[in-house]
């Protein structure tokens, strides 16, 4: 029986995809790739003779008409390349669906997400002991409207971790909401554009005051992480709260607290 793969290919550094991806990737008789974020390097593994087709421009009916056009031949092995990991920002579901009712065989391969790409290229942890524990993965209201009690305004009153996608146009709005939810203009604020990409990858560091003019200079207004967090810049702090997993005062299950003298 044929069955389609939602693939994700990670941030965009071919190295970054997961080894069950590339695996796949190597047997599949179709791959439809999101051209205009996963780089054409990601199918480098294809065997010949696979059918490669870049969906920019194509509409979600035309992309699922297609998925189901190549699954017709007996065990058909068709991929849906997608960025970083498929189940963010990913219409998903919306592809899912028209091919579940064409009673088509449906697998996910999750991916490196671009938040997770972004921290790492900056050198950042998303979580710092006693200082943030949370991440949230949110965008700002644009033309998408957002569910109640999730706008950036309220998603920022929790102070913890917060990394945006889709919301680099509307730096603006990520200012106005963050100072409403009580962060301060000289909060610090990350801006990665082609996080791992190997020749495009840019890093700006600013303020919630500085970051869009920063970022206008710089020439990003697209395929950009925000990541706004207390805990950003920590590397360089003189001191840090520690975690208490590498706490020699601290038992767990792979080891024994050393005992201190009361
Ligand atoms: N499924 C993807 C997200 C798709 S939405 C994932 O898991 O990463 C597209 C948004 O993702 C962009 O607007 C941008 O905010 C972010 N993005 C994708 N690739 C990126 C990269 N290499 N560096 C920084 N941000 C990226």
């Amino acid at each position: 029986m044929a069955k389609v793969w939602f693939v994700g290919a990670g941030p965009g550094d071919p190295e970054l995809i997961t080894l069950k991806a590339q695996k796949l990737i190597a047997r599949a008789d179709a791959i439809l790739y999101a051209g205009s974020l996963v780089s054409i390097a990601a199918t480098q593994w294809a065997k010949p003779g696979c059918i490669i087709q870049d969906s920019k421009g194509m509409t979600l009916e035309e992309i699922t008409g297609w998925l189901i056009q190549q699954s017709t031949t007996d065990d058909a092995t068709v991929i849906r390349l997608q960025t970083g990991d498929p189940g963010l920002y990913g219409a998903l579901i919306e592809m899912v669906q028209p091919l579940d009712k064409a009673g088509i065989e449906i697998g996910v391969v999750p991916g490196v997400t671009s938040a997770m790409a972004s921290a790492a290229a900056a050198v950042e942890t998303l979580t710092l002991p006693e200082l943030t524990q949370t991440v949230i993965f949110s965008r700002v209201e644009g033309r998408t409207p957002m569910p109640e009690g999730e706008s950036l305004a309220e998603l920022g009153q929790h102070h913890c971790t917060l990394c945006l996608y889709l919301s680099i146009t509307l730096l603006k709005k990520v200012r106005e909401d963050l100072l409403t939810a009580g962060w301060h203009d000289d909060s610090p604020i990350v801006v990665v554009h082609k996080a791992s990409w190997p020749d495009d990858q840019q890093i700006i560091h600013g303020t919630l005051a500085t970051i869009k003019e920063l970022c206008k200079q710089a020439g990003i207004n697209s395929q950009a992480m925000i990541i706004a967090s207390p805990a950003l810049g920590a590397r360089y702090w003189p001191e840090i709260k520690k975690s208490r997993l590498y706490d020699a005062q601290f038992s767990h299950r792979f080891r024994k607290a050393i005992k201190t003298q009361e």
